[in-house]
């Protein structure tokens, strides 16, 4: 066994969106950058529906142009079928942003992609190499390769982008329970998805069970082949005293659209369960690191906000490390932390909206003002940004406000 010291201008832990994004940014600002990544390459993640607000971002480092060419589908919106009333939501007719369109991506297709482009940038891979500990006084870790070798990392600044992982929130005692439901996913990928031949094909397809119980997820690849997924409480998963596979065929086969739709579906994969994801930490920032994508805050998957706040947190990470690097001051509560949670609570709003039904007696009225209908297509963009957005500036009394003036068919 061979003990090693790295010595790099910025230490980044994790290879997915969060983490390749940064590095790729901070490579082409000058900086050297070393990614660690446990896992080999390609691997499967979970989340596979962007938002047009991820191609913006990775058009600003120089990482659009390759996606584009892959042929992934393109992903126009995305349309909720609620016991066959559907409501529909076209990203192009947003409130003026640069991007209507995006992608739906096998993530061991989407992230090698990234991966490989932040590595041809000019940052440096340590891959099936997993990070164990980190000293926060003085930005070193220590780590171990797959041989068992030992290597220190030591970095001016550490990123930590390790997802599910949560390097730092477990390593510095930072995780926090989210005040969110205990939820479970469980999923598989199919051949046979009955696809829409209308202006919704390409578009996430959201079908809600019961009465709020669970819902759907449907997201059709490039290759015929669909991901689609059951989203519930863990206690609504027990109730039914069912393996996941019979509980998957079990919610599919109970439920308007969904029925229909996967009534020729063959899992190609076995069905799998992801419980209790949803997570948060005390802090996202320390003097010289900072936490982005799933290692801060995650909320849950409805939205598929999920690569769109690693993407953008990220991204801003990169930013503010650069103008730290370089000696500027940066107050991390506001220009990260503040901005971060300016979009994290827009979602959090839809998502509270979508679980308590608020959200659905909107989407069920028929007739509803035009700039609502695009304020909504533009958050469902993750366009969580825009002060211009009536979501964004107050989400709580927008929600509300937009609610008391419209009432939804039958009520
Ligand atoms: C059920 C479900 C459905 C979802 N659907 C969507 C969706 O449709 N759209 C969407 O945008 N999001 C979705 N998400 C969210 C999405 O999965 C995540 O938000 C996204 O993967 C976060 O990216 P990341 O870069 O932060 O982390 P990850 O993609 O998890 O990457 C982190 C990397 O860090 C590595 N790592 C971990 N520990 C270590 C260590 N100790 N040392 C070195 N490396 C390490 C891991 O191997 C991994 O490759 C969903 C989530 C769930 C739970």
């Amino acid at each position: 066994m061979e003990a090693k010291t790295i010595v790099s201008d910025v230490l980044i832990i994790g290879g997915g969106p969060a983490g390749s994004i940064a590095a790729a940014s901070l490579v082409q600002k000058g900086y050297s950058v070393s990614v660690v990544e446990k896992v080999p390459f390609p691997r499967f993640v979970i989340g596979e529906s962007l938002l047009p607000r991820c191609n913006e971002l990775l058009e600003m480092n120089g990482m659009l142009e390759m996606v584009d060419n892959h042929g992934f589908t393109v992903k126009r919106g995305a349309a909720f079928d609620m016991h066959g009333v559907l409501e529909s939501y076209d990203f192009s007719e947003n409130i003026g942003q640069k991007f209507g369109t995006s992608y739906q991506v096998k993530r061991e297709e989407f992230d090698d992609l990234l991966l490989k482009q932040a590595v041809g940038f000019g940052a440096t891979l340590f891959e099936e190499t997993e990070i164990t500990a980190f000293d926060p006084e003085t930005t070193t870790a220590a780590a171990v390769d797959k041989e068992g070798n030992l290597l220190t990392f030591k970095a001016k600044f550490a990123l930590d982008a390790s997802g599910y992982g949560r390097v730092f929130p477990r390593l510095l005692g930072l995780d926090e329970p989210s005040e969110l439901k205990v939820r479970s996913a469980v999923f598989t990928r199919i051949t046979g998805d009955i696809r829409p031949t209308d202006e919704t094909e390409g578009y996430i397809y959201i079908y809600v069970h019961g009465n709020n119980d669970a819902w759907i997820w449907c997201i059709p690849f490039s290759d015929g082949i669909t991901s689609v997924g059951v989203v519930c409480t863990e206690e609504y998963f027990s109730s039914f005293g069912l393996e996941n596979e019979a509980f998957w065929d079990e919610i599919i086969n109970s439920t308007v659209g969904a029925k229909e739709r996967f009534a020729n579906a063959v899992k190609i994969v076995p069905v799998g369960k992801i419980d209790g994801y949803s997570a948060n930490v005390k802090s996202m920032v320390g003097k010289n690191y900072c936490m982005a994508g799933n290692a801060t805050e995650f909320l849950d998957p409805v939205f598929s906000s999920g690569v769109t706040l690693a993407l953008e947190s990220g991204n801003q990470a990169a930013i503010l490390i650069d103008k730290q690097l370089k000696g500027e001051a940066v107050d991390w509560e506001s220009e990260y932390v503040a901005y971060m949670m300016t979009g994290i609570n827009v979602f959090r709003e839809f998502v509270g909206a979508w679980y308590d039904g608020r959200l659905q007696s909107i989407f069920c009225v028929e007739e509803k003002p035009e700039k609502i209908k695009r304020a909504i297509a533009s958050i469902l963009g993750g366009y969580v940004w825009d002060n211009n957005n009536i979501f964004v500036k107050n989400p709580k009394s927008a929600m509300a406000a937009v609610i008391s003036q419209i009432t939804p068919k039958g009520l």
